[in-house]
């Protein structure tokens, strides 16, 4: 389960504060460095934890919350408050254009992320909305990845337009477009290929693509497991191209959490889906609050 290491030491260290009945200041500070440390070895970014420590820490070492009738519980509650704000405290949608227009979504991560998987899923999501999307398959690289799309799109019952491995990505794109205003559908999704590492080729291609089609939103794909890596790959996908938001795949295998308590503070972007698993069913909108909620147990 996500986060079940964090959420054990948080609720230790709560279970002593509530024991306590009155607070001093000392005991607050002890509590948060205890706090501190669980975010660290949650594998949350150093300076993420540090600012979240000090805002808790203002609004707990004052009067009002020592002298209250239950201290613990408001310290609790300011921490609980603090991580709902550090994940970004709205729930943010992907935007669409009104269902008369195309919306263009680039979708964009490393190999093995799940940007495949989590493309067809989207399609899904989007489907039960309503919307008519089409699938492109602009990853020429890996026969596999086109065929994998294909499989994945039929079992959303989503169409899936391809070209084959030789065209180059961003004509892909174009001609998706067209297909799709030819067949009366109102999203395309373009599934791009991934590499290993982030490099120059990699980042020039997308920026072809949306050179090449008016992208609404472009999406990041990152895998939860590989922790700060994930948020550092989403700054600089969004220095390099520029991002709207972010889903974190594979939560469900991510005992830590870092990535999910850092990303918004690190780029700025929302976390807009959570991958909760490998079935295209799984996938679910990310409301900060209740994440925050998952955590303190
Ligand atoms: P891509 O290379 O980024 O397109 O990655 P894929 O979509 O091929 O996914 C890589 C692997 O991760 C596959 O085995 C997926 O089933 C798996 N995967 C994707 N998303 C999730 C998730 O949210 N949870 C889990 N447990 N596995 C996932």
């Amino acid at each position: 389960m996500a986060f079940e290491s964090l959420s054990d030491k948080l609720q230790n260290v709560f279970k002593n504060l509530r024991g306590k009945g009155r607070l001093t200041e000392a005991d607050v500070k002890a509590a948060l460095k205890e706090v501190k440390m669980a975010l660290l070895e949650a594998d949350v970014s150093f300076r993420v934890v540090k600012q979240f420590i000090s805002a808790v820490q203002e609004r707990a070492v004052g009067q009002d919350v020592m002298n209250s009738l239950t201290p613990g519980q408001m310290v609790i509650k300011i921490v609980n408050e603090e991580l709902v704000k550090l994940m970004g405290s709205e729930t943010t949608e992907i935007h669409l254009k009104p269902a008369n227009e195309i919306t263009i979504i680039m979708m964009a991560g490393l190999q093995g992320a799940g940007k495949t998987t989590t493309t067809a899923k989207i399609a899904g999501k989007l489907k039960a909305k309503g919307r008519k999307p089409l699938l492109a398959a602009c990853d020429v690289y890996r026969p596999a990845a086109i065929k994998q799309l294909q499989i994945n799109g039929e079992k959303q019952g989503v169409p899936v337009f391809s070209m084959g491995e030789n065209h180059k990505p961003a004509d892909i794109a174009k001609a998706a477009v067209e297909h799709a205003s030819k067949n009366d559908q109102n999203v395309v999704i373009l599934d791009t290929a991934g590499r290993l590492h982030i490099d120059e080729d990699m980042m020039n291609e997308l920026v072809e693509i949306k050179e090449a089609v008016e992208v609404h939103q472009t999406i990041l794909v990152v895998d939860a497991m590989t922790g700060q890596d994930a948020v550092n790959v989403a700054g600089m996908f969004n220095d390099k191209i520029g991002i709207d938001g972010v889903i974190l795949t594979k939560l469900d295998g991510d005992t830590r959490g870092g990535a999910a308590l850092s990303i918004r503070s690190v780029t700025g972007k929302p976390i807009l889906y959570i991958g909760m698993g490998e079935k295209l069913s799984d996938l679910e909108q990310f409301y900060p609050d209740r994440m925050a909620s998952r955590i303190l147990g």
